[in-house]
């Protein structure tokens, strides 16, 4: 959720917008019109132009991995076993050792049973996928004459999402090209 209102949202944006457009003027005024590229001040001019950089965007998906297990049958009970321990457990020569006698351990042996059958379990399994995409942006810069003459326009596919160029004075569009779809196949 976002933690601005509706209003704060928009002041927010028309700050940035602000401060953009801010950042251009000041190097009109200061008198250091220089090119965003070369850093040289001959000629320059504001120049809006259609930018592609890369978005990443993951998705997370949630399937299931199956294993077999064996569930085994009733246990038998087996033969009994017993073993004396604490035989020796004393030390006389030692007052603060612990002070024991000789007791029964005792178990059985417990025979698996003869009816054991096989069954799937399912886990839950969580997959994220990563996909990069193109995403297109309109980046306003002072350029030079040579500078701009080298900036090729981009290309994008016909359905790509274009956003609309921005509103800036003075400065120059220069949009993306359409890729021509490619020759059918004969
Ligand atoms: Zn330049």
């Amino acid at each position: 959720m976002s933690r601005f209102s509706p209003s704060g949202r928009a002041f927010v944006a028309a700050l940035l917008a602000f401060v953009a457009v801010a950042g251009v003027t000041s190097l009109a005024v200061a008198g250091k019109l220089c090119c965003s590229h070369c850093g040289r001040d001959n000629g320059c001019r504001k120049v809006c132009r259609l930018v592609c950089e890369d978005r990443k965007i993951t998705k997370v998906c949630w399937g299931r991995q199956c294993e077999d297990f064996c569930l085994p049958g009733p246990t038998w009970c087996g033969k009994k076993h017993c073993e004396m321990v604490c035989t020796d457990c004393a030390n006389p020569n030692d007052p603060k050792a612990v002070t024991t006698g000789p007791s029964p351990l005792v178990w059985r042996d417990w025979i698996p049973g003869r009816c054991a059958t096989v069954h799937t379990k399912a886990r839950l399994m969580k997959r994220t996928v990563t996909k990069t995409v193109p995403s297109y942006k309109w980046q306003v810069e002072y350029l030079c004459a040579g500078c701009e003459e080298g900036c090729t326009p981009i290309t994008h596919p016909a359905d790509a999402y274009i956003p609309p160029p921005p509103a800036v004075d003075g400065a120059k569009i220069i949009p993306g090209q359409v890729v021509p779809p490619p020759a059918p196949v004969k």
